[in-house]
This record gives structure tokens, C-alpha cells and sequence, in this order.
């Protein structure tokens, strides 16, 4: 399947006529997917040469650049695209940097790949929440395999309410929302410098959400 000509996993809703016309994939997050795979590809042509060139024949490396989520809503709906589409790299990058080397893989992939997604709602969107942080509220439906079970009994949602983080890269000025998880336990204590590199003591950053 062509998955940038149809219509994007993101703009699917249960009850269809809440969004009237739903953008197409090409149209939606598979710029937001692409760019952090161009980077990936990137850096790993840092260090490789030969991936070099031939990401640069490819025009690759000239996205490397590329468009990022502007707010938390927008970040959320690629990530749970992502999900639908099993683009597990994704989710692991957008997740805040300190705690991608702990999220279990295997785990998400095979999640991704077992649910049979059936559409996202928005509930909220939350853009500031103090200074750096931003939570959206959002139901992933998903449909469960029973038989003996209606239509509408079949249809199940994660009904969420997930936080994210704004991150300024020092070193070059980038500023980038990341998904704060919430089931990734992490040695930090209280008064430790926070996860996300903002300075302050995680328990009046990240660690109060
Ligand atoms: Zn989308
Ligand atoms: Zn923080």
C-alpha cells in the first residue's frame, strides 16, 4: 500500500463527519516521519562516507533540515500516525532525548503492530502550561478482536491526558517538543537538574506534570 495518497491515520475519526476534509498523508505528518529519518541518515553520514554520498545523491541530506512539530498537538498527531504506520524510529525521537535509550522497542513495535487502530480524537489541547510544557488529551480508538461482540462494543480508545516538553538546543538555538513518558522510570531524584536539560531542579520542571 501507497500510504502518502491516502488519507492520513491522524485526520481518521469514528464518527466521520467530524473532520469534513481530512488531509492526506503527503499532506499531513509524512513530512513530520521523513525529516527525522533524513536526520537520522544524517548523522549517520557524519560519520560514514560512503553513506554520505550516496545520501547526498539521493538528495537525502538536503532535508536534513527539515520541518518539525510546531505545537504539541501537532506532535502528538504524528506520533499516533506513527504508531499506525509502525514507524517505531519516530516515536523513539520524539521522545524526550534522556529517556529514548530506556523505552523498550520491541515492545512498541510489537504494540503497534498487534492494534488495530481505528481513528484519534483531540479532546484538549493545552499549549502552555507554564513555561516550557504543554499537555494534549486525546482518545486512540482501536478495535478489539471479538466476535461475539457489536460494532460499537468492538470499538475500544486509550483515552490519554500526555505531556510534552519545549527543548532548546544550546547549541544551535533548536527549539523541539518532545512526548514526556510517563511509564519510563528514570534514577532522578527531586532535586536533581531536570530530564530535559532546562536547568531547573526536576521537581519544579518535569517532575511536577
Ligand atoms: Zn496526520
Ligand atoms: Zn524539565
Amino acid at each position: 500500500m501507497q500510504p502518502n495518497l491516502h488519507v492520513c491515520p491522524c485526520q481518521i475519526h469514528p464518527s466521520s463527519s467530524a473532520i469534513s476534509s481530512p488531509r492526506l498523508y503527503k499532506d499531513c505528518c509524512q513530512p513530520y516521519h521523513e525529516a527525522v529519518y533524513n536526520e537520522a541518515v544524517y548523522n549517520e553520514a557524519v560519520y560514514n562516507e560512503a553513506v554520505y554520498n550516496d545520501a547526498v545523491y539521493n538528495g537525502e541530506v538536503d532535508k536534513a533540515e527539515g520541518i518539525k512539530a510546531e505545537t504539541a498537538e501537532r506532535l502528538m498527531r504524528t506520533r499516533y500516525s506513527a504508531f499506525v504506520l509502525i514507524k517505531t524510529d519516530y516515536i523513539v525521537k520524539t521522545t524526550l532525548t534522556a529517556q529514548q535509550d530506556l523505552l523498550d522497542i520491541k515492545a512498541i513495535e510489537s504494540w503497534a503492530k498487534e492494534t488495530n487502530w481505528a481513528g484519534l480524537e483531540i479532546v484538549a489541547h493545552t499549549p502552555k502550561l507554564g513555561k516550557r510544557h504543554a499537555q494534549v488529551e486525546f482518545k486512540a480508538y482501536f478495535n478489539i478482536k471479538d466476535n461475539t461482540a457489536s460494532l460499537e462494543e468492538k470499538m475500544q480508545a486509550h483515552h490519554e491526558l500526555s505531556t510534552f516538553v519545549k527543548v532548546k538546543d544550546k547549541v544551535n538555538n533548536d527549539v523541539r517538543w518532545y512526548f514526556l513518558d510517563p511509564t519510563v522510570a528514570m534514577s532522578v531524584s527531586q532535586k536533581q537538574p531536570c530530564i530535559c536539560g532546562s536547568g531547573e531542579k526536576f521537581k519544579r520542571c518535569c517532575g511536577k506534570l
